[in-house]
């Protein structure tokens, strides 16, 4: 774990801490929030972006290539040998205070629905619900001869400790992770949840992605276009900066406790 997340008001600018005021009351008045995540949310659950160059995960192999639906119909063993960096950071990875920060608005009836471009499962078991992964999950796996569905972990596991590749019980065809691969569509009935989800909302919460990946990048716009508010945390700049309501350039596991704690501090003082 990194150290981070033990941000207090008093260590922040004093712009900061206006827009923590500011999107507490935004969220406050919103009916039907909406929160996007991305890599940044689990880094500090030691996770990294494993699609950026310069992860780690990429130092042996081309991700156009092996990260891809062409490669993994054709060679099979080579993609499990590149997932097996990041799939073992997310079996140990645990959720952060951004993660619960999240379910605990959720909890609290201030956030809808989660979307996440996120396969860590992480959001989950923070306890969050209504999470719509875009790119999928590490979690369940289809098998490539027969589409039957299964669930990942014990296959994940073997992978890790025998280099056992997954061969699906019934036919005996490779298994695949539910991943979205690199030039593979997202699948239909999960990108449309997620579209309605943003035009639908009154508030979109960017938190730890930097609006680069297509489409899921151009979710917030959708909600931008019906009239949402719009919240961005994110280390960096985004497309979208000068459209957001408020902009906070820190980590979402600092950042976020402090605003659910002013969402919840207004509760108690009935401000
Ligand atoms: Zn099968």
């Amino acid at each position: 774990m990194e150290s981070v997340n033990n941000l207090t008001m008093s260590e922040l600018s004093e712009a900061t801490q206006y827009g923590l005021h500011y999107a507490a009351d935004i969220i406050r008045g919103s009916r039907k929030a909406v929160v996007l995540t991305g890599a940044g949310i689990s880094t500090a659950s030691g996770i990294p972006d494993f699609r950026s160059p310069g992860s780690g995960l990429w130092e042996h192999f081309d991700p156009f290539e092996v990260a891809s639906l062409t490669t993994f119909r054709h060679n099979p063993e080579n993609f499990y040998q590149w997932m097996r960096g990041l799939a073992s950071l997310i079996l140990e990875a645990q959720p952060n205070p951004a993660h619960y920060s999240l379910a605990t608005l959720q909890q609290l009836g201030y956030l809808q629905t989660i979307i996440t471009q996120n396969i860590d499962n992480l959001h989950q078991r923070a306890g969050a619900q209504n999470v719509i992964e875009v790119h999928g999950s590490l979690e369940t796996m289809t098998c490539c001869g027969c589409y039957q569905s299964m669930q990942a972990r014990d296959y994940v596991v073997a992978y890790l400790e025998r280099a056992e590749l997954p061969y699906c019980p019934k036919c005996g065809a490779v298994l695949k992770p539910d991943l979205v691969l690199m030039g593979e569509q997202l699948p239909a009935r999960i990108w449309l949840q997620a579209l309605q989800a943003s035009k639908n909302c009154d508030l979109m919460i960017v938190a730890g992605s930097s609006l680069e990946v297509l489409p899921v990048a151009g979710l917030p716009m959708r909600a931008l276009e019906n009239g949402a508010h719009l919240i961005l945390i994110n280390y960096s700049n985004t497309y979208l900066d000068v459209r957001a309501d408020v902009v906070f350039h820190e980590d979402v596991a600092g950042i976020l406790p402090l605003l659910v704690e002013q969402v919840t501090q207004a509760d108690l003082t009935g401000v």
